[in-house]
């Protein structure tokens, strides 16, 4: 391929940014718009005359901008994920093989100077350099919020040396924790109300905007709960299911500064009885699929039903504090390493019905009615085919079970 001539004005890619972002950028800097400059990197790729997908031609595009030669590639590794692989023996590595990049998010607007980019860099929903908010559009001052700058950091910091990222499903099941809290706590809930008021955003909106209003305490409940000797006690067969409830009711309520109530010990009872089946799956999962007897080591095995089930905490289980065994008859076969090596991570399956918000958040007012919340925060981020997609003898948590009513429409 003939290397093109450099379009006249060159701008730096911001770290992580796509391709299709820094296209978007480099036309109007021309004083193109972005799709002359589409059509043309189509003519020069020779791409498909519909939808040409610019990401498939890094080179063309490095060369209109006047960029080193695989630029994009090289900048793009520092920012892929940490992820458990067979070749890292299934503990957090960044694996050249495997690694894989976080889904895309717009960027903020002012290290964009004002046009809109998408990147795939390290980190959440905050600009540290301009504290705002950024992802999924938006571009809110959250320079008040001093917690807001010290969550980001935790997100790239531990948080990303563990796999998590805006779409790993940890932050998901954070935040849907911390709603049901909040229909607990009035004093909480007030707290992020008055967030929700002051950023423009509903809290009972998309999970975007609900993860804006309670960012800071969803990550410091992340923290927690992928912390190994709690997920140890919170996940091991060994203890009480009562037990393992009080203490995920503990954790939410302590980052709130809360007790908690009815809406969180049930939701609360649901993420752990859902997690236990998926760590008994574990136990019983085979070798492979086809074999009888042979167990599969622990280490995969978890990650295996973390996957089929949707059951995200699974993730970070320390398998050295979990019982090596335990009496669960084989069932199914694990998948192939390579199969596995590449999943891509999915959000836990959450759509149970959150309670609707109740005028009594004593909770007293129990009502066994036929009224259920239609209440909805958990779109899945990415579905690409290599995510959780069962194979016929996976076990799955029975969905029907976790269809409760659980409440009445204030
Ligand atoms: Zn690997
Ligand atoms: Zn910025």
């Amino acid at each position: 391929m003939i290397r093109p001539v450099a379009l006249p004005v060159s701008i730096r890619p911001l770290p992580g940014e796509t391709v299709v972002g820094y296209v978007g950028r480099l036309a109007p800097a021309n004083g193109l718009t972005f799709r002359d400059l589409r059509l043309h990197i189509r003519d020069l790729g020779k791409l498909p005359e519909t939808n040409p997908d610019v990401e498939k031609v890094p080179g063309l595009v490095e060369a209109l901008g006047g960029l080193a030669a695989g630029h994009f590639a090289k900048h793009a590794m520092k920012h892929y994920m940490f992820v458990r692989c067979s070749h890292y023996g299934w503990s957090p590595g960044r694996c050249r093989r495997c690694s894989q990049p976080q889904t895309p998010r717009t960027e903020c607007l002012r290290c964009s100077a004002g046009t809109p980019t998408t990147t795939r860099r390290r980190g959440a929903g905050v600009c540290l350099h301009h504290r705002r908010w950024h992802i999924s559009g938006r571009d809110v001052d959250v320079a008040r919020y001093s917690e807001f700058g010290r969550a980001e950091r935790w997100m790239s910091g531990k948080l990303w040396f563990h796999g998590i990222a805006l779409h790993t499903g940890e932050l998901q099941l954070a935040v849907r924790l911390l709603l049901a809290a909040l229909r607990d706590s009035p004093d909480a809930a007030e707290r992020a109300q008055l967030r929700a008021d002051e950023f423009g955003v509903s809290l009972e909106g998309a999970y975007e905007d609900a993860l804006l209003c309670v960012y800071p305490e969803a990550v410091a409940l992340t923290g927690i709960l992928i912390d190994p000797e709690y997920l140890r006690y919170l996940l091991s067969p060994r203890y009480k299911s009562r037990d393992q409830v009080e203490i995920m009711q503990a954790a939410v309520a302590g980052v709130l500064g809360g007790t908690g109530g009815r809406h969180l010990r049930e939701i609360s009872r649901l993420v752990v009885e859902r997690s236990q089946n998926a760590v008994m799956a574990a136990y019983g999962a085979k070798k492979a699929y086809g074999v009888k007897t042979i167990s599969c080591g622990l280490d995969k095995a978890l990650l295996a039903s973390a996957r089929s089930n949707r059951a995200c905490l699974l993730r970070h289980l320390d398998t050295v504090r979990m019982p090596s065994s335990w009496d669960a008859p084989p069932s199914w076969g694990a998948p192939r390493n390579s199969i596995l090596n590449r999943a891509r991570l999915l959000p836990d399956d959450l759509d149970f019905p959150l309670p609707a918000p109740s005028r009594d958040s004593s909770g007293s007012a129990d009502v066994d009615g036929e009224a259920r919340s239609d209440y909805r925060v958990m779109p899945e981020h990415d579905t690409d085919g290599a995510g959780a997609r069962p194979r016929h003898d996976e076990p799955f948590a029975d969905k029907r079970e976790l269809v409760l009513t659980l409440g009445e429409r204030a």
